[in-house]
């Protein structure tokens, strides 16, 4: 389709804001920041081994371990750099959070501070990056407590413990075939697309809807034996088909890229669930709350589908620590339900009981 029938991402964040008559321009400016970063990182990741940016972070000394105990990629340093660099220097930041960072990073002496933090996982998926396989960056936007923006502080960790549900923004760019933004600002789901020729993403998914029925569920089958009672309970019955209760055949989907599971549920339907289990009973979870659980749930509430710990809505919970891990499931919005309703539900024998089982045929 011809430029002339398209937004560009600058248009529609112009647009949006002419809702808002006594917005200043920062947060668009700080969004366009971040847009730039993805656009630059999108082009590390296509050139692979041409850019000679994979493979392990100083891999000839062994390799270096992030504060999650995982082994760094180059790109994964690269990206957090990148992501840095584009957005630290405008003065719409008082300060910024990532996966690759153990504590916040403060905005250099030189710089103006603002009102606006940015949390961020620069590279999600960076395990597949040498299977060529989808990868993306994760990012959410929350505002600075005002005593921080007022004095201009450094920041503490605490400023950044805000539930999911104070998130000004979220989105995420996927590393795919094409390079997509997904992006909300409170108002709905917007996808953008790189036109690579011109360098601009272009709004090509307005007011993405997530299906409200699915047929198929992504979970890792391997952690099958330290599932809680509600997840196994769910997966069996999807498992069981058309002659279960659930009465229909279900798909199975497993990517092991975040944003590449929240991308397919968003454009598809489905449900996802990397829920907390009996694996190491220390470990609430294995995905992040404040980088990873809360911008993806609000994109995906936003979009008319549900967040949850399989337990209470995403949104609503109090993080506790910047790198905290959490249960997640989400996905289209009756299944995500059905979830909680079976986690809600008290746990007793009668799960493996056939005549109780049925029971469920009457609770639909
Ligand atoms: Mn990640
Ligand atoms: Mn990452």
């Amino acid at each position: 389709m011809p430029l002339t029938h398209r937004s560009t991402l600058t248009q529609f964040l112009i647009e949006e804001r002419r809702r808002f008559p006594g917005a200043s321009g920062d947060f668009n400016a700080l969004i366009l920041d971040v847009a730039l970063a993805c656009k630059a990182i999108a082009r590390a990741v296509a050139l692979g081994e041409l850019g000679g940016a994979m493979g392990n972070h100083a891999a000839e000394t062994g390799g270096s371990v992030n504060v999650q105990g995982e082994t760094q990629k180059k790109l994964d340093v690269l990206s957090n750099e990148v992501f840095i660099r584009r957005t630290e220097w405008a003065g719409n930041l008082a300060g910024m959070a990532s996966e690759e960072m153990e504590l916040p990073y403060q905005i250099p002496q030189q710089y103006p501070r603002g009102k606006y933090l940015l949390v961020f996982d620069p590279l999600d998926g960076s395990s597949n990056i040498d299977v060529n396989v989808c990868v993306g960056s994760i990012f959410s936007v929350l505002r600075a407590p005002k005593d921080a923006v007022d004095s201009g502080r450094d920041l503490t960790e605490a400023d950044f413990l805000q539930p999911g549900h104070s998130q000004v923004a979220a989105g995420y760019a996927v590393y795919g075939p094409t390079t997509l933004l997904v992006l909300t600002v409170g108002d709905g789901v917007n996808g953008f697309t790189l036109d690579p020729n011109l360098g601009e993403f272009m709004l090509t998914h307005p007011k993405m809807q997530i299906p409200k029925e699915t047929q198929e569920f992504a979970i890792n089958a391997s952690n099958a034996r330290f599932w809680q009672a509600p997840v196994k309970r769910y997966v069996d019955e999807c498992l069981a088909g058309q002659t279960g209760p659930r009465g229909k055949d279900f798909n199975m989907r497993w990517i092991a890229s975040l944003v590449a599971e929240a991308h397919r549920i968003l454009m598809r339907g489905g449900v996802f669930m990397y829920p907390r289990d009996n694996k190491d009973t220390a470990k609430p979870g294995r995905l992040r709350l404040l980088y990873e659980a809360n911008p993806i749930g609000m994109i995906i509430e936003q979009a008319g589908g549900r967040a949850s710990t399989g337990e209470v809505p995403m949104l609503d919970v109090q993080p506790s620590s910047l790198h905290q891990r959490i249960g997640l499931v989400f996905g289209s919005r009756h299944e995500v339900e059905r979830i909680e309703r079976y986690h809600a539900e008290p746990e007793t024998a009668e799960l493996s009981n056939p005549l109780f089982a049925e029971r469920s045929l009457f609770m639909n």
